[in-house]
């Protein structure tokens, strides 16, 4: 096929791809006006991408309660992950369901590609989504750790790995409940020492990338929870040291690490302001400080992308 006849074809599959997409929704009148959209065309990795689905006005008393009773089901995929929505707003123009999706690290640049998927009475109905990740601009940094935390022995690698599995399993879950209510606040009041996002070279052979935000904090300073949550973790691990996690709800997750106690425990559910525990310098860190991280859909992103003005 010569490069004008490939481009054909390519707009072919292009178009039979969207325009089968909304053929479903065609002369089927049980299925309403959908408009799924996003927050954002264009985002760096690392940051956080809302998904908007509204349900016109005449329908609103009917799918809310077909939602609550699992009639109705609303989710979106993406990178084969499925990413779960909750209702969002309800107003004069109608219902509004929302649904997170954290964009890692290391996603590639380019053009990316959403599907919103609804069933409602044996009816399905699909949409596509396109929106564009650039890189962001994360600086670099050298540090110099204790060489074990870097190369570790056997047993300390069966520990890792295995904590990595926990870890991982717990961010697979999808609590359909949302804790949260409005902007996350910081849980120190303190400043920043190591941003979000620095891409680093530990004692110049091993490199990765800062996935969480250091605030400054002594030994023992107390540490609280930025928003509602639940304990889904309250142990020592090798990395992160004293570690708890808080699930949020609907894929979104918080990490408290390198804590010197821990002052809260498994299950507890923890109101926005909640003692964690005290600030240390367990785990791999230069000194004592509080690492804290948010994983939205499996990926680790800013925190500060939920503290800003107008989150809910
Ligand atoms: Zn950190």
């Amino acid at each position: 096929m010569g490069n004008r006849g490939f481009k054909l074809f390519s707009f072919l599959v292009l178009f039979l791809t969207f325009s089968c997409a909304s053929l479903s929704t065609r002369g089927d009148s049980r299925l309403p006006e959908v408009q799924a959209s996003l927050l954002k065309e264009k985002i760096s990795n690392g940051r956080l991408q809302q998904i908007f689905v509204k349900f016109p006005l005449k329908s609103k008393k009917d799918w809310v309660s077909a939602y609550e009773t699992g009639d109705l089901t609303i989710q979106a995929e993406w990178n084969q992950k499925i990413i779960p929505f909750f209702i969002d707003q309800q107003d004069n123009d109608g219902i509004v369901f929302r649904g997170l999706l954290g964009i890692p690290y290391r996603e590639p640049v380019g053009p990316k590609k959403i599907s919103v998927q609804i069933e409602f009475d044996g009816y399905q109905w699909e949409q596509h989504l396109m929106f564009e990740v650039f890189e962001g601009k994360y600086k670099a940094e050298k540090l110099r750790v204790a060489p074990r935390k870097i190369k570790p022995n056997p047993s300390d690698e069966k520990r890792i790995e295995k904590e990595y599995l926990e870890t991982r399993k717990i961010y697979q879950t999808r609590t359909p409940i949302k804790y949260w209510k409005g902007p996350f606040r910081l849980p120190i009041r303190s400043g920043v020492t190591s941003p979000y996002g620095t891409k680093r070279l530990y004692n110049k052979s091993f490199s990765g990338y800062h996935s969480g935000l250091d605030l400054r904090a002594r030994t023992g300073a107390p540490i609280r929870a930025p928003e509602s949550g639940k304990v889904v973790l309250a142990k020592p691990l090798f990395f992160t040291g004293g570690t708890v996690i808080l699930d949020h709800g609907y894929g979104l997750f918080t990490v408290y690490a390198h804590l010197s106690k821990i002052t809260v425990e498994l299950n507890q559910i923890l109101k926005k302001g909640d003692r964690i525990g005290l600030a240390g310098a367990t785990g791999r860190v230069t000194g004592p400080h509080l690492h804290w991280g948010m994983t939205v859909q499996q990926a680790k992103i800013n925190p500060l992308e939920m503290t800003k003005k107008g989150i809910r």
